[in-house]
C-alpha cells in the first residue's frame, strides 16, 4: 500500500471549491499585498492562540529574525535555543546579530529545563546573563513553559516561542504563541497551517512591541512614507492570507484527526520491542506536526518501510551544533547526551489529517515488522 509522508493533494480534494473562490475573489479585487484577507486572518489567528496581536509576514524565520531585532536583541548579547531543531531557529539568532548558545533536549525531545537552568546559571555565572530563550516547539509539542516562565523571570531573559510546528498547542491551560514576549509561526505548506507558498505570522500580547514589529516588517513604517526607522519587506501577501483563511477554519478538526492518528499508531505499536513511541499528551498538548519514535538500526527499518510503498523522514539528521555551521560556537557533542543520542535513532512516520486507518495499520504492521 502506497503511504506518502504527507498528502497535500488529498487536502486540497477535500477543500477545493473554497480555495478556489478564495484565490479568484483576490484576484477580482487585484488585492495582492495588504488587504481583507490578510487582516481576516490575522484577528482570527491571533484569536485561536489568545493573543491580542497578530502580523502576518513573509515566513518562520522571518518572524524570529523580526521579533529578536525588536526586542532589541543583537550584537553581545547571547539566546539559548534548542540543540534539536530546524537551522531557521538559530540561524535567526546570528542573523538579528546576537550569539546563539544550544540546550539540550529530554526524551520528548523538548528543550530540557534542567539541562537550560544549568546554560543560564553559567551564563550568569559568566558575567554575561543570557538575554532570550527561544524554546522550539518541536513536532508539534509544547515545551513545559510554566517552567521555562519561572526560568527566564529569574534570569530576566524574553522568551521568544518557536511555534512553527505547533499551531494550536496548549499546555497548562495556555496557548502557544501566548506564553512569551512573542511568538513565530510558519505557514511552508507542509506545516499543521500550510500556505500556498511561504508565509508565516507573529503573534503577541505585548502592544508597543506589535506595533514595532508590524512597522518593521514594513519598512519601519505606518503610513505610506513616514519611514520612522529602517526596517524590511516581510509581508505575508493577500493571496496566501486567503487561501489560509479558508485552511484555519479546519484547523482544529485536522488538529483532531492528527491527534487520532498518533492514539492509533500508539495503540497498535505498543508493546513492540525496540521502539520508543512518542509518549501521549493531553487535548493538543501534542499536536502531532510529526509522530517521531525512536529504532535501532534505523537506515535498515526505513529501507524495509520503503519496500511496502511506506516514505518516512528524519527530523533531524544532525543536531544543529554538530553542523558545519555551528562548528564555531564550539559546543561538542557531549553538552546534549539526550539529542546526540537520538540523532542516529529518530524516525518520522507518515501522519496527516487526510490518513486511513489501513494506512495507519500498514505502516505499524511493517513497523513492528522491520524492528523485531
Ligand atoms: C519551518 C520551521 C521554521 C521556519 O519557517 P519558514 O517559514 O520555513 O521560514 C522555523 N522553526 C522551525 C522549528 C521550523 O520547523
Amino acid at each position: 500500500m502506497k503511504v506518502p509522508f504527507l498528502d497535500l493533494k488529498a487536502q486540497y480534494a477535500s477543500i477545493k471549491p473554497q480555495i478556489d473562490a478564495a484565490i479568484q475573489g483576490v484576484v477580482d479585487a487585484t488585492e495582492f499585498v495588504g488587504g481583507r484577507a490578510l487582516k481576516e486572518l490575522e484577528a482570527s489567528f491571533a484569536k485561536e492562540h489568545r493573543a491580542k496581536h497578530c502580523i502576518g509576514v513573509a515566513n518562520g524565520t522571518d518572524a524570529l529574525v523580526i521579533i529578536l531585532k525588536c526586542l532589541g536583541v543583537g550584537p553581545g548579547d547571547t539566546v539559548l535555543t534548542a540543540a534539536n531543531s530546524f537551522i531557521a531557529s538559530s540561524e535567526a539568532v546570528t542573523l538579528a546579530g546576537a550569539a546563539v548558545r544550544f540546550v539540550d533536549c529530554g526524551p520528548d525531545y523538548t528543550i530540557d529545563v534542567a539541562a537550560l537552568e544549568r546554560a543560564l546559571d553559567a551564563a550568569k555565572k559568566a558575567g554575561k546573563p543570557v538575554r532570550a530563550i527561544l524554546p522550539v516547539h518541536l513536532y508539534g509539542r509544547v515545551c513545559d513553559m510554566a517552567r521555562i516562565g519561572e526560568l527566564a523571570k529569574a534570569h530576566g531573559a524574553a522568551i521568544v516561542e518557536d511555534c512553527a510546528q505547533a499551531h494550536l498547542g496548549e499546555r497548562d491551560g495556555g496557548v502557544v504563541g501566548s506564553f512569551g514576549a512573542a511568538a513565530s509561526f510558519s505557514f511552508y505548506p507542509g506545516k499543521n497551517l500550510g500556505a500556498y507558498g511561504d508565509g508565516g505570522a507573529i503573534t503577541s500580547n505585548d502592544d508597543a512591541l506589535a506595533l514595532k514589529m508590524r512597522m518593521y516588517a514594513n519598512h519601519g513604517r505606518k503610513e505610506k512614507y513616514d519611514h520612522e526607522f529602517e526596517g524590511t519587506n516581510s509581508r505575508l501577501d493577500n493571496l496566501q492570507a486567503a487561501i489560509l483563511n479558508v485552511k484555519l477554519a479546519h484547523l482544529r478538526e485536522w488538529t483532531k484527526a492528527r491527534v487520532a492518528v498518533a492514539d492509533r499508531y500508539r495503540e497498535r505499536l505498543a508493546g513492540t520491542p525496540n521502539l520508543e513511541l512518542p509518549a501521549a499528551a493531553p487535548g493538543f498538548g501534542h499536536v502531532y506536526h510529526l509522530f517521531v519514535v525512536r529504532v535501532p538500526d534505523r537506515e535498515r527499518v526505513r529501507a524495509r518501510l520503503k519496500e511496502q510503498g511506506i516514505d518516512t523522514g528524519v527530523h533531524y539528521p544532525n543536531t544543529l551544533p554538530s553542523l558545519p555551521a555551528y562548528a564555531h560556537v564550539g559546543q561538542g557533542k557531549g553538552e546534549f547526551p539526550n539529542a546526540s543520542a537520538y540523532e542516529s535513532q529518530i524516525l518520522s512516520l507518515p501522519i496527516y489529517p487526510e490518513m486511513s486507518e489501513a494506512q495507519i495499520d500498514w505502516v505499524s504492521e511493517h513497523l513492528r515488522r522491520a524492528v523485531t
